[in-house]
Formats: C-alpha cells, structure tokens, sequence
C-alpha cells in the first residue's frame, strides 16, 4: 500500500495551497463579516483550473483524478468554506452530474461555461417540508406541449442567488423517489425567484437562498436523465459530493490544528508557552489523530472513486467522521485560544461556525449513520 502522492498531485495540491494562503485567507474574515465572498474569486478559481477539475478537456476541463478534486477541496477548505461551496457545488453537484448523466448538447452548453467561471451552478433538492426525506419532495413539473412547468419552493440552496442555471428535482409522477426528474433550469426564466438567506451561523459569505418557481418553463431537452430517474441522479451526485464535503472539513481540522500549535507555542501564562502544558498537548494531539485519521477515509473514498468500485459507504463514513472530527477540532482550537478563540480577530471562531453546518447537508450525520447501517445489515431504518 502506498499512500504517497504522485508529483503532480503533490503540485497541484501545493499550487492550492499556495494560493488559498495569499488569496483567501487574508480576506476570510473580512468577508464573513461582510456576508458575502468577493464575487472576483469566482474567475480566479476557474483560472486555477479548479472548475474544471475531474471535467473532460473538451468540454473545457482541467481533467484529472477524483484525488485531485479532494486534494483542491482540502485546500479551500482550510481558507474558507464558503468559498469551497463555489466549486464543489457548482463543479462537484452540477457539472460532474451533467457530464455523468447530460446529453451532449447540455454538456456543450453548459460544462464549458462552469469551467470558466462564467455560469455558477447551484443545486436544488431540498424543500421547506422535506429535508432528509428528499424522495418526498413536491415541487412539480406537469407537461405542456413540448415543455414542462416547473411550480415549487427549494431552500437552503448554496450558489442560489449566484447560480445562472440551476438542477431542480422535480415530481414528474406518482409519490416517493421514482416520481422524481431532474430539470436543468437556466435562473433568468420567466416565473424564477430567488431571495437570500442572512443571518446564517456559519458560511456567511456564501450565497445561500430561497428558490420559488412559479410555471416556470423548461424545454424537454433541458431534462437530466430519464423521467423518474432524478432521485437517483440526486443520489449519485450526493454520494460523491460526500467526499468534497469531507475533504473540506479535513481542511478546516487542519487549520485548526495549525492555528492553535502556532497559539499555543507563542502564549504565555504561568511563565510559560501554553503548548508545554499536558492538558493542552492532549487538545493538540486528539486535533492531529482526527485531522489524519479524516484524511484517510477521505482519501479511501476518493480512490474508491477512482478505480471504478462501490464508494457511496466509504463516502458515508468519510463525510460523518469528517463532519464531526471538524467540529470538534474547531471547538478544541477555541479552548487553546481561551477568550481569544470567542473573537473574529482569530480566525477559530469562524473555523467553529463553518464547521458546524457541514454535519447537516448533504446528509446529517444521523443520516450517515442510516446509510452505513443500512450498508452492514441489509436492514433500511429509515
Ligand atoms: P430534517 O431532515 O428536518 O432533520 C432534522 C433532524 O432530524 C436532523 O437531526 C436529522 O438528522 C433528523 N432526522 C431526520 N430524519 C431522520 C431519520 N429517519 N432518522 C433519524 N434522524 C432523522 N440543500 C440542497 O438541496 N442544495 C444545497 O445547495 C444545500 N445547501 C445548504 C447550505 C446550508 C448552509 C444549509 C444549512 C443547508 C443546505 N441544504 C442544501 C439543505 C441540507 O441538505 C438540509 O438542511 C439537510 O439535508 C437536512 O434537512 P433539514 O434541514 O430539513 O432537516
């Protein structure tokens, strides 16, 4: 077993790095405060080559490993969440999904534009009624002619109010999951709404919104996939956005744990660097086991990915352990820092609030949990 990483992903990974140090980290807490991330980053990512990771080249795409993507995620993710939901929504949720599932004309029209930055893609399955139970969500698309009428509420949906196209999970059928399709709605429709949700705990300066459709029109072939097919689309696109979601908080951990060692070892108190104190070293080294300990069921997924095998339970385990090993981390950096963790002046406080949400999307942690039980008994338990 080698967990080495080959030169060019340890270059890839250090061009992320280097970059996240001189262009977001700086600018985090100013835009947290602000609510909102500066809209330029959007072009600078796409001239990184960030968009279009894992994306054909000829659709535009920088190409590459599923391991590339969760390397680069780990990177934003140790800057600044909200600008890693830019990328693994619009690229990880949508893009990805549209090369997996798309017809040829929606991939010409759409992959080269996320690969640019020029469209921002948001994703949009959750409804004010059902959350978890997203096989049961009731937006509906009834026909019309040739086209569809699109007539419902999303919410909670990251990109929303910057996003030019958005993938709607709609009912086209009967109740329950295979009644679901999914629809590839350009936000500039006729009927399309969108409104802004502030006074977010977290990823202030992330756009996300409240989605109202009211007969919107789509085209048949802007359809994804098969009517009745879109819970499953949905799915899929989740299982492998887990893995974004983990790598990121890998990242927040790991800035965590860099945050509280330079801390610890400049603080003072008793006459001494709090970093020689044990109860403090204990905080350090759980912060360290935890961060490592993601990495690895993240990097477990992620090649799972790549060489083609079943990955959704690894995904499951690597987004539940990550999850939580992040908020965790980023409540042990606020103990090193003292009262000075409870101020945005350090950025741990920002770490604890970014950290906390990632346990709720894209399946809670309880959820997770329903899948991996799920996987080892046989047994739904939902
Ligand atoms: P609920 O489903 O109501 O859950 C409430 C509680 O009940 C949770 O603790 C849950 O674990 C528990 N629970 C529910 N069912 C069970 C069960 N069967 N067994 C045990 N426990 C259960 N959605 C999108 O579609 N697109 C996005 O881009 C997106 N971005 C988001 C960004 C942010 C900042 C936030 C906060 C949410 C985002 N979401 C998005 C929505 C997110 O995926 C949902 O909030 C999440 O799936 C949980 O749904 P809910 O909030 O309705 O909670």
């Amino acid at each position: 077993m080698d967990l080495t990483l080959a030169e060019e992903q340890e270059q890839l990974r250090d061009l992320a790095r280097d970059w996240v140090e001189r262009e977001v980290v700086p600018h985090a807490t100013e835009w947290d405060r602000a609510e909102q991330v500066d809209p330029k980053i959007v072009g600078k990512l796409a001239e990184l080559g960030f968009l279009g990771l894992g994306i054909d080249e000829e659709f535009g795409g920088s190409g590459g490993a599923f391991l590339d993507y969760a390397l680069v995620m780990e990177e934003l993710g140790r800057g600044d969440t909200a600008v890693r939901g830019i990328v693994s929504v619009t690229l990880g949720l949508v893009a990805k999904t549209i090369q997996a599932y798309g017809t040829d004309e929606q991939k010409r029209r759409w992959l080269p534009r996320f690969c640019s930055g020029e469209t921002i893609g948001c994703f949009g399955l959750t409804e004010p009624g059902t959350g978890s139970d997203a096989g049961n969500l009731t937006t509906r698309a009834v026909r019309d002619g040739d086209d569809w009428l699109i007539t419902g509420e999303k919410i909670f949906i990251t990109n929303g109010t910057w996003a030019g196209v958005a993938l709607i999970f709609a009912r086209t059928g009967g109740p329950g999951p295979r009644g679901v399709t999914a629809f590839l709605v350009p936000t500039d429709r006729a009927g399309f709404s969108r409104r802004e949700i502030k006074g977010k705990l977290g990823l202030r300066g992330q756009a996300t919104a409240e989605l109202t459709l009211d007969a919107v029109r789509v085209a048949d072939s802007e359809r994804l996939g098969a009517a009745g097919t879109g819970f499953k689309i949905a799915m899929s696109a989740l299982d492998k956005g887990r893995i974004a979601v983990a790598s990121g908080c890998v990242g927040l951990a790991r800035g965590c744990l860099e945050a509280s060692l330079a801390y610890a070892g400049e603080r003072t108190q008793f006459g001494k660097p709090i970093a020689t104190y044990q109860l403090v070293q204990e905080m350090l080294a759980d912060m360290a086991v935890e961060t490592d300990a993601a990495r690895l069921l993240v990097w477990r997924a992620a090649d799972l990915v790549d060489r083609g095998q079943p990955f959704g339970t690894a995904a499951s385990m690597a987004k539940l352990f990550a999850s939580e090993a992040a908020v965790k981390a980023a409540n042990q950096a606020i103990q090193v820092f003292g009262g000075y963790g409870y101020v945005d002046e350090f950025p741990v406080g920002k770490f604890m609030r970014d950290a906390r949400v990632q346990t709720l999307y894209e399946g809670t942690s309880q959820i997770q949990k329903l899948l991996i039980g799920r996987a080892l008994t046989g047994i739904s338990a939902f």
